[in-house]
């Protein structure tokens, strides 16, 4: 693993942090033997970064973490949690919040705290409640090491962020399809100039820029005479610029997780060469040529309150979009949002209320896309044949009911 030191404090910082907010699933809830074994690995080969946050998988992200960190994991790490701005509504409130989180993680302090998805008008708000006071004092009294504040909104609105207190942090989206948007490159160089280490999340946008690729942007990645997985050329990327501290990994399958910390044992910055940079900048161009909605699951839109599923709406389309030959991305959206197995939850019981568009870090027109999404992937399929076979489940249910009970009473 390597490391490197945020600027203010000399503090040694694993490249590849272990993002809390995708932890593999059972059921309904979080595989918490499955997380917990792949939080230790990750920290026995180096990583001691631990980003979470109490909104993610629920409230229970900060949960699950404690019992990871237990039996004296917990010295070996840096725990990174936030304040849910949205939460706030007196200054007392941020003593309150911070000291439920310190007993929820059973720790005396977190290193590295954030002010949550901030942009102009919730930063301003949280100032006049005093949370610049409460950041110092919460330092002061060591309930916190660290301050720093995660970001999706315009580039003026993070300098006039980065240039309002003296953090020691900030996280910011960044990848190779992210450089002119929200703080982009030039607010990762501006914080980084002003002596804050950089903290990246969404280096693969959503998972959409590892996995499986489209033909088109798979065909550029075997073209070239160096051979990565599309994963690793996407964290190389971010690791090539030396402003970059940390790199966020939302991780939860091992065998991403060993390749994410082999690479982070091998990446140092400037280290791609000018042909490689060419390969990154082709998939790129044909990357944004085909993206239909740049939706990266953050899911803070939701719920909505008509039960449409926003990112999973947008996660289908996308799919069906970037690989249109391939059923596949069609059959997820109708088995995941028609009803049939679950909840209903396509794009037509959209209602354009506004409300999640107003929340959007990515500023995504939503209604209206919800209109395109349910126009193509919900057709003639989910109003008319999807209740045909509902229909007809419930017909072969009563049936073996009926069944059942004969030879019961036989
Ligand atoms: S605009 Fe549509 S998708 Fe958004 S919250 Fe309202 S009903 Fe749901
Ligand atoms: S639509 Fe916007 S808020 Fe909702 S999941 Fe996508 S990026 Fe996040």
């Amino acid at each position: 693993m390597l490391y490197r030191k945020v600027p203010k404090t000399g503090d040694e910082l694993s490249i590849l942090g272990f993002g809390c907010m995708r932890f593999p699933a059972k059921g309904r809830g979080i595989d918490e033997e499955r997380t917990i074994r792949q939080i230790r690995s990750a920290i026995d080969w180096g990583v001691n970064y631990l980003d979470t946050a109490p909104v993610y998988h629920m409230g229970k992200s900060e949960q699950v973490l404690a019992k990871a960190l237990a039996d004296g994991y917990r010295g070996k790490v840096r725990i990174a949690t936030k304040m849910p701005h949205w939460s706030v509504v007196t200054r007392a409130d941020m003593d309150r919040i911070l000291n439920e989180q310190l007993a929820t993680l059973q720790t005396d302090h977190i290193d590295y705290y954030l002010l949550h998805t901030l942009n102009r008008t919730a930063f301003r708000r949280l100032v006049d409640l005093g949370v610049l006071e409460f950041l110092d004092a919460a330092k002061k009294d060591g309930r916190i090491i660290n301050a720093g504040f995660s970001f999706h909104a315009t580039l003026a609105e993070f300098v006039e962020i980065v240039d309002a207190y003296p953090w020691e942090f900030c996280q910011i989206q960044y990848n190779y399809l992210d450089e002119n948007n929200q703080a982009g490159t030039e607010g990762l160089q501006y914080a980084a100039g002003k002596g804050l280490a950089v903290i990246i999340m969404e280096p693969l946008r959503g998972g959409n820029l590892g996995g499986r690729m489209p033909e088109s942007v798979q065909a550029i990645w075997d073209a070239s005479p160096v051979k990565r997985s599309p994963a690793e050329w996407a964290l190389r990327w971010v690791w090539d610029h030396p402003e970059v501290t940390v790199v966020l990994s939302g991780m939860n399958e091992e065998a991403h997780i060993d390749e994410n910390i082999r690479v982070a044992g091998t990446t140092v910055p400037g280290s791609l060469s000018v042909e490689e940079r060419a390969t990154i900048d082709a998939a790129k161009d044909e990357f944004k040529r085909r993206m239909k909605v740049g939706c990266t699951g953050c899911g803070y839109c939701m719920p909505c309150p008509f039960g449409v599923d926003i990112p999973g709406c947008f996660a289908g389309y996308n799919t069906h979009h970037l690989f249109p030959h391939d059923p596949a991305g069609r059959f997820q959206y109708i088995g995941r949002h028609s009803g049939l197995m679950g909840q209903t939850s396509y794009a037509g019981l959209c209602r354009n209320c506004g409300k999640c568009a107003k929340v959007c870090p990515q500023h995504l027109p939503i209604p209206e896309l919800m209109k395109q999404v349910s126009k193509e992937m919900d057709g003639l399929v989910i109003p008319v044949v999807v209740p045909i076979l509902k229909a007809g489940l419930w017909c072969m249910n009563k049936a073996g009911a009926a069944r059942r009970a004969i030879f019961k009473e036989k």
